[in-house]
């Protein structure tokens, strides 16, 4: 039976203040409507990342910032949230989560989650636009880490980051515009934020109004462009909700069945090459919440079906027939 592994840090709550925009509450429903659905998610409790782990991208003065709550009032404007100890925690907690996500997806092969995460909009030195530490970059960097150092021979660790949330990808861009070892891929509204964009190594800018075969298409050619250039070894999928027709900031006009569509084929991409997929959330803004979290819902049934895969090929004795190449992908 797929058990795919899903870190979660939404009990710690963040106050905002009323009418503040951002769903909180959508994470706490999304794992309800989960533990319902899908009863065999293995739940875990994200760990907080500590600053040696937080210090692979981030600013060693802007970690300690938003530990003590120093940030300069524009800079914790910039990131959307008041300060409070529970949003520096909670910061913490979803970088962490992304952390262990890779972990159990590189340890025997497969798929794993963080329920929160994708803030790529955090840079080294400040967030930005709800995002205070990029969670899906220290990831990277720390696996990387990892694998150096229980395998100092081996070639660096090869990572592909897929951001498919509709804001591009600018603070994951930035951090990673001058390794070789970390492709950026990002597929965003050109007219939505950030208005500057940074250059990724695959930018695809959409229109307004785009539809599910025109973002379908793109994506496909993505891809293929993606495994021309780059030989990855852990794909990091950001599985964002607002390309979503119903949301309020996305202004793209992707359907329930044409995002599913989406995940599919990054699942189906990562599988065919027996590459481990660590997947996070990113946004979502719902005028209806229940269409957010419907959305992330399905990302957890394709994955699910995908899992399964992955726990059949491991059941199954080596054939010596091509496909036990993952064993020693990332881990
Ligand atoms: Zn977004």
């Amino acid at each position: 039976m797929a058990r795919v592994n899903v870190y979660y840090a939404d009990h710690f709550v963040l106050p905002l203040p009323d009418g503040h925009r951002f769903p909180m509450a959508k994470y706490s429903r999304l794992r309800e409507r989960l533990s319902a659905e899908f009863p065999t998610l293995r739940w875990g409790e994200a760990r907080p990342a500590s600053d040696q782990e937080l210090a692979l991208v981030h600013e060693r003065a802007y970690i300690a910032a938003v530990a003590e709550g120093t940030l300069a009032p524009a800079a914790q404007r910039e990131i959307g949230f008041p300060w409070s100890p529970a949003m520096a925690e909670r910061a913490r907690r979803s970088v962490g989560a992304t952390l262990q996500a890779c972990r159990a997806a590189c340890a025997h092969g497969g798929l794993a989650a963080n329920i929160a995460g994708g803030t790529h909009h955090a840079y080294a030195d400040k967030g930005s636009g709800f995002c205070v530490f990029n969670d899906v970059a220290v990831a990277a960097r720390l696996m990387q880490a990892e694998r150096a150092r229980r395998q100092p021979g081996r070639a660096r660790l090869r990572v592909a980051i897929v951001d498919l949330d509709v804001h591009q990808g600018n603070g994951t861009a930035r951090i990673f515009a001058d390794d070789e070892s970390v492709f950026t891929l990002s597929l965003h509204g050109a007219k939505n934020f950030p208005f500057r964009k940074e250059a990724g190594d695959l930018d695809v800018p959409l229109p307004d109004g785009c539809r599910d075969d025109e973002y379908l298409a793109a994506l496909d050619h993505a891809l293929a462009e993606l495994d021309r250039r780059f030989d990855a070894d852990l794909v990091l999928y950001l599985a964002g909700a607002d390309p979503h027709e119903g949301d309020r900031l996305g202004r793209l006009k992707l359907s329930f069945d044409g995002l599913e569509a989406r995940d599919r084929r990054v699942m189906e991409w990562a599988w065919q090459r027996r590459l481990p997929l660590a997947f996070a959330m990113a946004g979502g803004y719902g005028n209806d919440l229940e269409a957010t979290v419907q959305v992330q819902v399905n990302t957890y049934r394709v994955a699910l079906g995908y899992h399964a895969r992955w726990q059949a090929l491991a059941a199954t004795p080596a054939t010596g027939s091509g496909t036990g190449g993952w064993q020693n992908a990332a881990a």
